[in-house]
């Protein structure tokens, strides 16, 4: 299957699904319903597993347990230490069952077996060692106010947080939102998106394992329409973050304020310039663009999928462009050195190849791929477009697959311009020598990251988030504590006999 040499030696990690069920108070449990659907092998479009299908009752029964442990349970009221304890605990079983969990993570998703076990599944442990840190340093602060009052701020939790995420990257988001929504000391109802229920279910039970206490961590698996809607909406639910697409970002909005008016922190979408400039190094530059665009199978929401490139270097750019896109390697993700596998599932694999199509119809110049590659599962071919105009779709919107579209610019008041025009605000990659041009368009684009002379670096510390409508509030670092907890300012009148 592979577009070039692959070193087609199969790798076998140890896999097996343990868990299928609900996980609510500690324990899993079917569906209220009786109710399951099934998840799916991106490779074949083959049935991996019948998963439990919650819906509006099985949040009911989350959110109740996630109560209880919030009001009566011992999560907030145990010692900071003892909860960063726990989650420490955690990490370093998660470290230890790395290779089961990155299998189930490849078998549900199709990513690289090797991108997972090498690079995701530490950075979730990663991220858990970091909040887990956090837990017991988060402290307010005291307020020198006008008048004979002592101030004081409390940071506070705000109790039972509905979190909902997205099938590309299923544990990652997993530990950007559970991470320190437990460091703060909230409870938690996590929905998982319903092309990825298998990983979270498995590290939820190690998670128990650690010494979690029942209903401090309840996983619905189940659809967004019901599952989802029904967290969204929930009375009981004090805080709730979702990341997924901008569209499901306006309903969970709307659903919120029109019931309790809970507080909403969103990681949408993106259309993520990435901006070439004349004095780039170009070598490193089209390196860079290609995995910017092509990692996780072009399936990821910072995915630098508008890649401007100064007409001076232009040429040179396409043609390295193509060379690379040509040379990455596609195919099974359990094979080793396999760069890419198959997209999620069939209907992101359609959208895909008609965003192609339309590539092709507007006038662009296809320069590689622009197919499905075999004949079996959601494969398609590393695709690079040239001559790309800012009114074409794929230029406007997020495509979500393995499609570079390459545009020309002349001068930096141009780029910046387009590079704005868009309602998205996630992230830009800047590639320029000088220091003074870095510094220009750092200030002038409108995005939550901006990459210069690098992309996709996500470290646990440094925050992420969109500007406009790719998000609101951050996550990651210090500025992700914000999202999961309140501030309580406590104002204390002083007696001092000698005033
Ligand atoms: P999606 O919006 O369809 O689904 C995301 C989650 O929302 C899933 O769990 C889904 O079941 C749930 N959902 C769907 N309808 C719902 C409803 N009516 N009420 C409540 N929940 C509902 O998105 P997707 O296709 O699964 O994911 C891809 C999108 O996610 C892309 O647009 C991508 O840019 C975005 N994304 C953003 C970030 C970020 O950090 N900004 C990260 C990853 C993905």
């Amino acid at each position: 299957l592979s577009t070039s040499s692959a070193i087609d030696e199969p790798i076998s990690p140890s896999i097996q699904i343990d868990h299928t069920q609900l996980l609510i108070n500690g324990q899993f449990v079917d569906a209220a319903s009786g109710k399951t659907f099934p998840t799916l092998d991106p490779r074949t479009g083959d049935v991996i597993a019948q998963v439990a299908e919650g819906d509006a009752e099985d949040v009911n029964r989350a959110v109740a347990a996630a109560r209880k442990a919030f009001d009566e349970g011992p999560w907030p009221k145990m010692t900071a230490y003892e909860r960063s304890r726990i989650m420490l605990r955690f990490a370093d079983l998660l470290e230890k069952h790395t290779e089961e969990v990155a299998a189930l993570e490849t078998w549900d998703n199709g990513k690289p077996y090797e991108q997972a076990a090498n690079t995701e599944i530490p950075k979730v442990v990663r991220m858990f060692r970091y909040y887990a840190g956090w837990a017991d340093k988060i402290h307010g602060l005291t307020v020198p106010a006008d008048g004979q009052h002592h101030v004081q701020t409390l940071h506070e939790p705000y109790g039972v947080t509905g979190l909902i995420i997205p099938w590309n990257f299923p544990l990652l988001l997993y530990s950007w939102k559970v991470g320190p929504a437990l460091a703060c000391g909230n409870t938690v109802v996590l929905k998982t998106a319903e092309q990825t229920p298998l990983s979270a279910l498995y590290v939820s039970k190690l998670f128990h394992e650690a010494g979690l206490p029942p209903g401090v961590l309840n996983v619905v698996s189940g659809f967004g329409p019901t599952a989802g809607a029904a967290l969204s909406s929930h009375m009981d639910v004090n805080k709730l973050s979702f990341t997924g697409s901008t569209a499901t970002g306006k309903i969970v909005l709307g659903l919120a304020a029109k019931s309790n008016l809970k507080p909403v922190t969103l990681e949408l979408g993106g259309k993520s310039p990435f901006i070439v400039c004349k004095d780039a190094d170009v070598e490193k530059a089209v390196e860079l663009a290609h995995s910017a665009l092509f990692f996780n199978q072009g399936q990821c929401c910072c995915a630098g999928s508008r890649t401007f490139v100064h007409e001076s270097v232009y040429d040179e750019f396409v043609e390295k462009a193509k060379a690379q896109a040509l040379k990455r390697v596609v195919g099974d993700p359990f094979k080793k050195g396999i760069q890419q596998g198959p997209q999620i599932d069939n209907e992101q694999f359609r959208k895909i190849l008609k965003y192609i199509r339309s590539g092709i119809e507007s006038g662009a110049t296809l320069e590689s791929g622009g197919e499905q590659l075999g004949s079996k599962g959601y494969y398609i071919q590393p695709t690079v477009f040239s001559n790309v105009q800012d009114d074409m779709l794929i230029a406007k919107d997020e495509i979500f697959g393995p499609v570079q579209s390459i545009l020309k610019f002349k001068d930096l008041e141009e780029v910046i311009q387009r590079a704005n025009a868009t309602s998205y605000g996630l992230a830009a990659g800047v590639f320029t020598q000088n220091i003074e041009t870095a510094n220009i368009l750092t200030r002038a684009l409108r995005v939550g990251t901006v990459w210069i002379n690098c992309y996709d670096i996500f470290d646990a510390a440094i925050p992420f988030g969109g500007f406009k409508m790719s998000g609101q509030g951050r996550e990651k670092g210090i500025y992700g504590l914000s999202s999961y907890m309140q501030v309580k300012a406590v104002v204390t009148p002083l007696k001092n006999p000698a005033w």
